[in-house]
């Protein structure tokens, strides 16, 4: 390799970042006609081509020099495990020591893609494993997509079938990350793209008040859900320090604005903590908060990390909580069993581990 190539090695550009203008733009100043620019988003968007030498149609010459200016590369498959339950666990390898995880959740109604925004997380929650690792990377919208082109590529090998639904409830907080995390979502349901239905797409977010509103004046038409886990801020800054700065009251302004300007009903998880957050008192207040816009309830099973901390409800008061919410309080509610335990794929335990 000559100095100058390996100089151009560490400055190029990811091609995966241009929006279409830009991309027009590169072409202009290669001298190549516009059709170009919609020639290699295909390539890149429809079919996920991680190398420009794949791309037949543009000739030798400019594949050449894409390769010298730009930066194109997929995201490396690592470790896949699978769950007695048949829940899928990937390592997506994005640089040494950068490793997030996806999963596929089968189930006999939905293919679920749950996937992570960012390496590690900023935000700590006391009950999540993902909250102990540092935040080393926010995942650009490319690497997003790549995890949703695997692991719907899975899921039709597996099953036959493509994926019905989209969860932004991987590693992460998509809300830090907003502007990668809405590219990925427009990539996801446009074209060139994966052309997804947005309704089938949810943005998980611990709660950050000013970008749920955000997502409101963007007028997204992705599902929204906030974990709650907590409906009195002296709980809820117990285990999620986040709501010291964004406390309940600008929560529900933000939940409110978001729901006025998009018609979405946004759905409230709460994950049960024996003896913590799972007594009558706090459905009761979970109610009292959740009345603020027509709403779902998930009520999510605890699955304990490593310190041991928190545990798990007992089913019963499970069963007793959500009745509590639907009898008294008309609410809808569904509980999500945890599903891929064995293989530290459930909720809260993705850390990279592999
Ligand atoms: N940062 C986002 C998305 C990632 S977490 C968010 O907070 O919503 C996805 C969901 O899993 C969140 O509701 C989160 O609170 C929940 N979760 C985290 N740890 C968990 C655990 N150990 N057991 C069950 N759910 C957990």
């Amino acid at each position: 390799m000559t100095a100058s190539s390996s100089q151009n090695q560490s400055t190029r550009k990811d091609i995966r970042t241009l929006d279409r203008n830009q991309l027009v733009e590169a072409m202009e100043a290669l001298g190549q006609p516009a059709f170009r620019a919609k020639q290699i988003e295909s390539w890149i968007w429809d079919r996920g081509t991680a190398s420009f030498e794949h791309m037949t149609n543009l000739g030798a010459a400019l594949q050449k020099q894409l390769t010298e200016q730009f930066e194109l590369s997929c995201v490396a498959i690592g470790e896949t495990q699978v769950s007695r339950d048949g829940t899928v666990k990937i390592g997506f390898e994005l640089a040494p020591g950068q490793t997030v995880e996806g999963v596929l959740i089968p189930t006999s109604k939905r293919m679920t893609a749950c996937i992570s925004s960012q390496v590690g997380c900023s935000l700590s929650c006391a009950f999540c494993a993902t909250g102990r690792l540092k935040l080393l990377k926010n995942l650009t919208a490319g690497e997003i997509v790549d995890q949703v082109r695997h692991i719907a590529g899975l899921a039709r090998e597996d099953h036959g079938k493509g994926l019905s639904n989209i969860v932004y409830m991987g590693m992460g907080e998509p809300l830090l990350n907003y502007r990668n995390v809405m590219d990925s979502i427009d990539r996801i349901t446009g074209t060139p793209g994966l052309g997804m239905s947005p309704s089938r797409i949810t943005v998980s977010t611990a709660g950050i008040a000013k970008m749920i509103r955000r997502m409101g004046d963007d007028q997204t038409r992705v599902n929204l859900a906030l974990s709650l886990h907590a409906a009195t801020d002296e709980k809820r800054n117990e285990i999620m320090a986040i709501n010291e700065t964004n406390d309940l009251a600008s929560l529900r302004d933000a939940i409110q604005h978001f729901y006025t300007k998009t018609g979405t009903r946004p759905t409230f998880e709460y994950v049960l903590l024996r003896d913590f957050n799972d007594r009558m008192e706090d459905a009761q207040a979970l109610a009292r908060f959740a009345r603020c816009v027509p709403c779902k309830i998930n009520l999510i099973e605890y699955n304990p990390i490593d310190d041991g901390k928190y545990q798990r409800s007992h089913r019963d008061n499970t069963e007793d909580f959500q009745h509590f919410l639907e009898d008294e309080f008309n609410m809808i509610v569904n509980v999500r069993r945890s599903r891929g335990e064995d293989i530290d794929a459930a909720c809260g335990q993705l850390a990279g581990k592999s």
